[in-house]
């Protein structure tokens, strides 16, 4: 959950907006003033009441994959909980610990050509499209993109195989079988997760055997 801002939001008369981690911002969202290779200025709503926040989203820990790789496999990125303001924004909203955020739409994909000259952002038209809950107002389903029809097909076996076994060359032949768009960059960054929670697990099971616990 983010942070309430209702005290310092009292002292401005200007009205905040909510694009970046939930903090109030009293200009529009520009991505100079994001730190990150890659941003998305994507159309969110809370979950609980609707109300509108237009959110820019950055690649995060602990998950490696850029919002590319993120939208390509799933239809979906890290949009993390809504600001606390629904309240300040005319919205009764129970909110609380538990309220998350809908997807609906990337309204501007920017991103910063590596090997160039640095801070310059190219915006990406092509990146610009709807999300998973882009129908949820409609009464649509939630779109888990490539994600979800491999989940719904009788390929899931053999997909599965291939994450927990790291077969990278099996998880492009399922991609691409569903038209993944970058079918070579998902399958390395999913398996680069895998073997870091592998990784991890292993960490802390050493360190318990050698320091006992912690
Ligand atoms: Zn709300
Ligand atoms: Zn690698």
């Amino acid at each position: 959950m983010l942070l309430r801002y209702d005290d310092i939001i009292d002292r401005v008369s200007d009205r905040a907006l909510w694009w970046l981690d939930g903090v109030p911002r009293y200009c529009a969202f520009d991505p100079e003033l994001v730190i990150s290779s890659e941003v998305a200025l994507v159309h969110t709503e809370c979950r609980e009441c609707r109300t509108r926040y237009d959110v820019a989203v950055c690649p995060r820990a602990p998950l490696f994959a850029n919002v590319r790789d993120q939208v390509a496999f799933e239809n979906q990125v890290n949009v993390g909980d809504p600001p606390v303001a629904c309240h300040l924004l005319g919205a009764r909203c129970a909110g609380g610990a538990t309220m998350t955020s809908l997807q609906v739409r990337i309204l501007e994909y920017w991103v910063q050509d590596r090997g160039t000259i640095p801070h310059i952002w190219r915006r990406e038209p092509s990146m610009e499209r709807p999300l998973a809950h882009a129908n949820w107002a409609s009464g649509g389903d939630e779109d888990q993109g490539v994600w979800g029809q491999i989940l719904d097909s009788d390929r899931i076996e053999e997909w599965t195989r291939a994450r927990q076994s790291g077969d990278i060359a099996a998880m492009c032949g399922v991609l691409q079988a569903f038209d993944c768009e970058r079918p070579a960059k998902v399958a390395h960054i999913l398996d680069v997760e895998r073997r870091y929670r592998l990784f991890k697990d292993e960490i802390s099971a050493l360190s318990i055997e050698r320091f006992g616990g912690n």
